[in-house]
């Protein structure tokens, strides 16, 4: 038995009951075979695989607090500090009922590649809770993030760990945790990232993710002859990475013809209404049925179809497996010529497959949606310098890394014969660096 499959049998038997961090490790295994078996003596002297599936260290904890009825309620809190060996753990904090230790353990390795792609000095974790915010009163979040950072805090420091927002973590969230941190600790420094402005948060954090989507996506179209300038794109999703990615198509001259949420989509063949969408979604916080209300052209259609609309580009920017074979079929049937991945995960396996072998370009979420943590590790380098960079300055930033990531992705694959597979570049870039940096710090 080869060492890939040796380590991802090794992981099933060690880590039972955790499927999703067997499908992380298989995956990423997998597309690096090429790359370990190149170095397989040295790598198996070192342990080097066994050693880069195994996290630093796993935090489990009790979150106790009081809701609102008077009543304690008992949830579960994560971190996971995965590795460190490029830079101080990093990696948001996701609440939402279905976290478990399997979930923040296949999205703590799956970060360690994607902040290493960065170019940036940044390790990967992950944490979050069982807590569900949805319903709760702000009391209530108050409470439970207290409660979480007062155990959570013991574990973090700006060199040595420091949490994002994710799923259910925002703004408010991110704010409660870092006053109950600055009470503890007394200690002003840059433990969170995705801080309020007023408290050294930073700009173009809020547009990073869908900016950058498009800041890479313009460079792949460019690198394979083509503009974005006129290109018909369809996006999913009118959440947070989904309207940042339709504003900035629209200011590169490409027209954006779709956007959806969980009830259903909307298909406007003269272009989003931007305004009308940001009205809907960031202030009135309701559903995308009301598009229709401002654009009486367009079409609103309840459940999926965003991706049987003739697109050149698409962008995946709602949720996990929301792209699959049947709509990838479509796509290439379309004329589509680019998939560029805004969310985590939202092209299934075999849909991945088909577009590659149909000659798709194709930009995994590891690469494509990297500017959300560049933008949060530029906000740690501002609270170390103790500045603020102005929008021009974060934006110009995120553009530059972006970019690199593209040509680091598209030299790794040429490297190792497979010119055009950003899937494989991604993962062999990200994992070189890691590597690296491990063998050169001895044995930890
Ligand atoms: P939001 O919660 O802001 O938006 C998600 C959007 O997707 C909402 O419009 C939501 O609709 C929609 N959606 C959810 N489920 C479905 C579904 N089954 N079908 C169609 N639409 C659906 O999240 P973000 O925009 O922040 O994140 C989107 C993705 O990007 C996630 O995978 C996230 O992990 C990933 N990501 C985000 C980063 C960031 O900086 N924000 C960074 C890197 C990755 P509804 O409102 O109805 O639920």
């Amino acid at each position: 038995m080869g060492y890939v499959d040796e380590v991802i049998e090794l992981v099933v038997r060690k880590n039972p009951a955790e499927p999703e961090f067997h499908q992380a490790v298989r995956e990423v295994l997998e597309s690096l075979r090429v790359v370990i078996e190149a170095n397989e003596e040295k790598y198996r002297r070192e342990a080097l695989l066994e050693r880069l599936v195994e996290p630093d260290r796993q935090i489990k904890f009790k979150v106790a607090w009081v809701d609102d009825s008077g009543k304690v309620q008992v949830n579960t809190g994560y971190r996971v500090q995965f590795n460190n060996a490029i830079g101080p753990y990093k990696g948001g904090l996701r609440l939402h009922p279905s976290v478990n230790l399997g979930i923040i353990k296949f999205l703590g390795f799956e970060q360690i590649f994607k902040n290493s792609l960065t170019g940036l000095p940044i390790g990967g974790g992950k944490g979050g809770s069982d807590f569900d915010p949805k319903g709760k009163s702000d009391r209530e979040i108050l409470a439970f993030c207290t409660s979480f950072m007062t155990e959570l805090y013991k574990y973090l420091g700006a060199d040595i760990d420091v949490p994002a927002g994710d799923i259910g973590t925002g703004a408010r969230e991110i704010g409660y945790m870092y006053g109950q941190y600055k009470k503890i600790t007394g200690s002003y420094e840059g433990v969170l990232t995705g801080k309020g402005l007023t408290y050294g948060g930073s700009l173009v954090r809020k547009e990073a993710t869908g900016y950058g989507l498009l800041y890479l996506t313009e460079e792949m179209l460019k690198c394979n002859g083509h503009s974005i300038q006129d290109k018909v794109i369809a996006v999913s999703g009118a959440g947070n990475v989904a309207i940042y990615a339709i504003e900035k198509a629209q200011q590169l001259g490409a027209k954006v013809v779709t956007c959806s949420d969980s009830n259903g989509w909307v298909y406007d063949k003269d272009g989003i209404d931007l305004a009308a969408l940001k009205e809907i979604k960031e202030l009135r916080r309701a559903r995308l049925s009301e598009y229709k209300n401002y654009r009486p052209n367009a079409e609103y259609h309840e459940g999926r179809g965003v991706w049987s609309v003739k697109c050149d580009v698409a962008l995946p920017c709602a949720t996990q497996n929301e792209l699959t074979l049947e709509d990838a079929k479509d796509l290439v049937a379309n004329g589509c010529i680019a998939v560029a991945e805004g969310a985590n995960m939202p092209t299934t396996l075999d849909a991945t497959e088909y577009l590659l072998a149909n000659g798709v370009m194709f930009a995994p979420g590891k690469a494509a949606n990297a500017g959300g943590v560049a933008a949060s590790a530029l906000e740690m380098t501002q609270n170390s310098e103790r500045l603020s960079w102005s929008f021009e300055e974060v934006d110009s930033k995120l553009k530059q890394i972006m970019v690199n990531i593209f040509h680091n992705i598209d030299d790794a694959a040429k490297r190792y014969n497979a010119a055009g597979n950003y899937v494989v570049g991604a993962n062999i870039a990200g994992f070189e660096k890691v590597a690296t940096a491990m063998m050169d710090q001895g044995i930890w």
